[in-house]
């Protein structure tokens, strides 16, 4: 089987021009490798948005985007999360949390603990202390890690060390976490470059780390420049005229287009002349006309 890239939006608000501008550049280093191309859809943390992610799969369809397979839900198939948390577990890598977001921002950490990272307040539990405070909280299930940093090769960035904690696999509502659903779904669908907005960079070495220990061909990374608002801000819907219903398909791409360098009306004559290496690396600040 070749290998794959994909685009992965999660179906909590219309796609942006940023959105949209990710995907179409995911699309472009995935064709110009010879790769086949997925979507999907990352519901797990919101399924009720069924029409939203519809409207994004259009979206992509009438900007040119093509996939090779049915689009796949992560709500479709909780037992592929279910396994892989089981089989960390038999590996005794999982333990239960039961810190809320307070206990933890209030913990006591080392000196140069970086931000952000959990100090491992319940990973040295007894059996008789994880008894009494199951009783309170439905734990969350965290990685037993045994680094504290992880190093990543990224087509933009280069070489990228970052932190890796012992982050949540499932949360205490039951839910898979974003970083295990990642990993797990990319390497079911043999996704083997993931090319994604720069606002994930930092989340790569937790997911390449657990993608080692699960057995898992490291995926080639390309951390892509997001969109900002007229502001310096992170685009968002609210910014107004920045979804494809907005701006229609003609104008959003010749954006796209113009802003990655390649002023063009179709997306296969920008495969045409798609250079990664000439790409901009500063954020596009889009300005609504
Ligand atoms: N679902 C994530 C988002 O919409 C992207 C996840 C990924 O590409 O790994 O921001």
């Amino acid at each position: 089987m070749s290998g794959a890239g994909r685009f992965a939006p999660s179906p909590s608000a219309d796609l942006h021009i940023g959105n949209l501008r990710t995907a179409v550049l995911a699309w472009l280093f995935a064709r110009s490798t010879g790769r086949r191309f997925l979507i999907r859809v990352e519901d797990l943390d919101d399924r009720t948005h069924d029409d939203v992610a519809h409207r994004q799969l259009a979206d992509l369809a009438a900007i040119g985007i093509t996939w090779d397979a049915e689009p796949q839900w992560q709500s479709a198939h909780p037992d592929r999360y279910a396994a892989v948390v089981d089989d960390l577990a038999a590996r005794g890598l999982v333990y239960e949390c039961y810190c809320s977001r307070k206990d933890i921002l209030a913990a006591p950490r080392a000196p140069h603990a970086p931000e952000g990272a959990y100090p491992g307040t319940c990973r040295g539990l007894s059996e008789q202390q994880r008894a009494q405070r199951r009783a309170s909280r439905p734990p969350a299930l965290r990685l037993r890690s045994d680094t504290s940093e992880y190093t990543v090769t990224d087509l933009l960035h280069g070489t990228y060390t970052g932190v890796v904690d012992d982050f949540v696999l499932r949360r205490g509502d039951g839910v898979p976490a974003y970083n295990l659903a990642v990993v797990v779904d990319d390497a079911h669908s043999g996704v083997d470059q993931v090319v994604r907005g720069d606002d994930l960079l930092s989340s790569s070495p937790r997911q390449a780390y657990l993608a080692e220990l699960l057995g898992y061909r490291q995926p080639v990374y390309a951390h892509v420049p997001l969109a900002l608002n007229a502001d310096g801000k992170r685009l968002a819907k609210r910014d107004g005229a920045v979804t494809l219903a907005e701006l229609g398909v003609e104008r959003a791409f010749s954006l796209i287009s113009t802003s990655l360098g390649w002023p063009s009306a179709d997306l296969t004559e920008l495969l045409d002349r798609f250079d990664p290496t000439t790409l901009p690396r500063q954020p596009w600040t889009y300005q609504p006309v």
